[in-house]
């Protein structure tokens, strides 16, 4: 075997992460993964179609330093990338490509296994990546009722088939404690994610969110460095500076999609809402919460789908091109548009869309510079949203880090 010993560049690390991601990786069925780290847990949606003999880790680290990236496993037996080990030592490995690297996982939490009123205190809320308290107070979407939901979403179906809390909708104090406990016990967690679906009005979910933030804000022992409430804008936007009196310092309203007739295709239920209403919420969301705390969220690898949304057509020279449209048009309203890579885990109304890692990788490297040029993310951040660590399931933060190392800052 031969190990890959020359020190890999953030180029080359992000590459490999655009590949793992897109083609999932294989696991040796031999092996024996270590004690002590954090498992892979379902939360907004599943990472893989595929289940392994036992439960896998979550995440991997590769690279060195100021070089290293976290990756998501999902876990793909056709993939031509492997997790091996040798002697308590663990590789990624691609014969063809006659790549070796080491990697290491992520140690559990402490405080998983606590009591919160009767509920383990892990099904409530998680650790994402190496230092974010993941929630969902709602897995639950009303979309989903009337046929309208995002025809990429697989949150709702992924809660029926895998998540552990037995509700689809947790009540507040059982979410407070939760965090509170777990901000308590475990030095780790420096961010937190809420995310939510919709509830039973716009309003009414933005309340909840409002609810949840204001509460945090009598018990919590320490204030998260970042706390991000990810949902749709509320009907009333006199609700927007109530958030912002609250924990929450960033706010998320995706849109999912940039083109205006794509997007009613794509997303009936936000349709409905209103195209214009979702930007008028995030540039108000600018003026309450500052410059470089509106966020926005795309979905990479159906732009560029026609409109049966059929995964045959997703070209990937259209995609890049559409969707730096829309990278120029959110960052000249001061709105950060992350990305996050289409996945099939085996639920939703598109399929399976075998992404070009190549022309991905390009897409997010000019989202790095351009983002990272923009000036909307201050200049001593290494992330544009938590850290360098915590996001394994998109490129953004890393490409937005390479651009920043290729300036020489
Ligand atoms: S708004 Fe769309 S993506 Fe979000 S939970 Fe509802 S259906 Fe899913």
């Amino acid at each position: 075997m031969i190990v890959t010993a020359l020190k890999r560049s953030l180029e080359q690390n992000i590459l490999l992460k655009c590949q793992l991601l897109i083609e999932g990786c294989n696991i040796d069925n031999n092996i024996t993964f270590p004690q002590g780290i954090h498992l892979q847990k379902t939360h907004l949606y599943s990472h893989s179609s595929q289940t392994f003999k036992e439960t896998i880790p979550g995440d991997i680290l590769f690279g060195e330093e100021e070089n290293r990236v976290i990756c998501r496993i999902r876990y793909n037996t056709a993939s031509p990338f492997k997790i091996v080990s040798f002697d308590d030592n663990f590789f990624i490995q691609n014969e063809e490509l006659e790549l070796h690297i080491p990697i290491t996982f992520i140690p559990e939490i402490k405080c998983g296994g606590e009591n919160v009123q009767g509920h383990i205190l892990s099904t409530v809320c998680t650790l994402l990546g190496d230092d974010l308290l993941g929630v969902i107070p709602s897995n639950y979407c009303f979309y989903f009722k009337d046929n309208k939901q995002c025809r990429f979403c697989e949150i709702f179906q992924t809660f029926q088939k895998e998540v552990e809390y037995q509700r689809p909708l947790k009540k507040i104090p059982i979410i407070c404690e939760a965090i509170s406990k777990a901000l308590a016990l475990e030095p780790r967690f420096k961010h937190l994610a809420v995310t939510t679906g919709n509830i039973s009005s716009y309003d009414y979910t933005f309340e909840y969110m409002i609810s949840i933030g204001k509460q945090l804000l009598e018990v919590l022992p320490y204030a998260p460095q970042q706390s991000l409430a990810t949902l749709m804008p509320p009907d009333s936007p006199h609700l927007m500076e109530k958030l912002g009196q609250t924990i929450f310092n960033k706010v998320d309203f995706p849109i999912e999609v940039f083109e205006y007739s794509h997007f009613l295709t794509v997303c009936p239920g936000k349709g409905e809402f209103g195209y214009q209403k979702i930007i008028d919420g995030l540039v108000q969301a600018k003026e309450v919460f500052g410059v470089g705390n509106s966020y926005t969220n795309l979905v990479y690898g159906i732009q560029s789908l026609n409109s049966d949304l059929d995964p045959k057509s997703y070209d990937a020279q259209k995609e890049n091109e559409k969707s730096l449209i829309a990278v120029e048009s959110f960052l000249k309203l001061g709105i950060i548009p992350g990305f996050t890579l289409y996945h099939f885990g085996g639920y939703n109304q598109i399929g399976s869309i075998p992404l070009d890692s190549q022309k991905t990788f390009e897409f997010f490297k000019e989202w790095g510079e351009m983002v990272y040029l923009s000036k909307l993310v201050k200049q001593e951040e290494d992330s544009v949203l938590f850290s360098p660590l915590t996001l394994s399931n998109t490129l953004y933060n890393d490409t937005f880090r390479l651009a920043k190392q290729q300036a020489g800052v």
